[in-house]
């Protein structure tokens, strides 16, 4: 099945970062050709005064906790974890399906086509995520024992996630130790050689605020990258989120290591956590850094345009400096960054022939979105706001919403299903 998406501003980020007006033909879930195209595709779709983008790819979610938007607001970390916590317990797994199931629906709209996740009942949610049609990378949360609530060892349910989903076509299962604080030097061993074995990598809250650096430093001695290089933790491919208390030496370590880190700007900003991830610093030593909404109830959506331009305007403020984190930097890490962050560069994050068909056309006949030029194009998708203007989002050549309408799941159904799951779980929590 081949599709010519026509006449767009196409937004390649390849490595010349070309705006082109032109065609992208997709063919067989790959990217066929870009430019001036001269084919009879099966199919046609006009992007006449539109954006054609790769797929945003958000490298740090927790996609279920959808159902929990909104219900711990304006309190810090510790009334957050407390509030969260309670809810999170009375879960069920049909709770996370659909949760999982509205996040996914949510990052489509919003023109994202590949997620990293972190939680546990990692086989709920992708059951959701294939039938929604999003590329998926699951992180299965490991954890000591003694600490979860999971049903058996976290470790052992992993491994069980891991063997069943391997080589399927959407779905990638990642490792997950949660952090730090909930896992020991035995739990963070067994998971590292897990995902060795199993031909995946680890993803990891790491350095989030500055209590848990503190308390990690109380009983071990050692800064949590310190420690974690000391034990021989740290590998290529890894992906740390957050990162935001980091000293230079951690930064330089995280580099050494090939340890990617999920900056979560808008999670970080609204918990108060302070401090601010030393990105520029992280980017001078060669860290690959890539973007992540963090879970629903601490950001409170999944829309990766506005995390796109909150971290933008973080470092600017930060630094005192209108020239960090440009427009062009800032797609670079939610596309060919966050491709990179998941090894996958050779595959997503930009519109280049023989790339898969991950692609999202963003209607600027809007009045947000005009005048839209190619020489504006980038910047009117970082600081206008285009994600209500996502018209289409194609996922390995398939479509997701297509012309507005979302072609996976029953829209209407699936919103009434969530808000009923959502008032259920809040009066058992009560
Ligand atoms: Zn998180």
């Amino acid at each position: 099945m081949s599709i010519l998406i026509k006449n767009g501003l196409v937004v390649t980020q390849n490595w010349k970062r070309e705006v082109l007006k032109g065609d992208v033909l997709v063919d067989g879930g790959k990217i066929a050709a870009v430019g001036h195209v001269k084919s009879r595709p099966d199919e046609v779709v006009d992007a006449s005064g539109c954006i054609v983008i790769p797929g945003l790819i958000n490298c740090h979610t927790h996609v279920a906790m959808t159902l929990m938007r909104s219900v711990a607001d304006d309190v810090g970390l510790e009334g957050f974890l407390e509030k969260t916590f309670a809810i999170d317990s009375k879960r069920i797994p049909e709770d996370i399906e659909v949760g999982a199931a509205l996040g996914c629906l949510e990052m489509a709209r919003s023109g994202t086509t590949t997620f990293l996740d972190l939680y546990y009942s990692e086989d709920a949610i992708a059951k959701s995520a294939e039938e929604g049609g999003l590329r998926a990378y699951l992180g299965w949360a490991v954890l000591d024992e003694e600490l979860t609530t999971q049903k058996g060892k976290p470790i052992k349910n992993c491994e069980a996630f891991v063997k069943a989903y391997k080589g399927k076509p959407l779905v990638k299962p990642v490792v997950a130790p949660q952090g730090v604080y909930v896992c020991g030097r035995e739990t963070l061993a067994q998971a590292k050689e897990l995902a060795a074995r199993e031909g995946t990598f680890c993803h990891y809250h790491l350095s989030e605020t500055r209590y848990e650096v503190y308390e990690h430093q109380r009983k071990t001695g050692k800064r949590p990258v310190e420690y974690l290089a000391d034990i021989g933790f740290l590998s290529k491919g890894d992906v740390a989120a957050h990162g935001v208390w980091l000293t230079m030496s951690e930064v330089r370590q995280l580099a050494n290591a090939g340890v990617a880190v999920a900056h979560c700007p808008t999670s970080n900003m609204k918990l108060a956590s302070g401090g601010v991830a030393p990105l520029p610093e992280m980017f001078a030593e060669g860290v690959t850094v890539g973007l992540g909404t963090d879970g629903c109830s601490s950001n409170n959506g999944l829309d990766m345009f506005l995390e796109m331009k909150f971290c933008s305007l973080l470092h600017k403020s930060h630094r005192w400096d209108a020239s960090v984190l440009n427009a062009q930097k800032c797609l670079d890490l939610a596309t060919i960054d966050g491709a990179k962050c998941l090894g996958a560069e050779k595959q997503l994050g930009s519109i280049e022939v023989g790339k898969k068909a991950d692609l999202v056309v963003i209607d600027c006949n809007t009045p947000a979105m005009t005048p839209t030029t190619p020489e504006n194009a980038v910047a009117n998708l970082i600081y206008a706001g285009p994600s209500h203007s996502v018209r289409d989002t194609m996922v390995e050549g398939r479509f997701v919403i297509s012309n507005w309408k979302a072609t996976t799941v029953d829209e209407k159904k699936l919103l009434r299903k969530a808000q009923d799951a959502a008032a259920a779980l809040m009066s058992k929590a009560r």
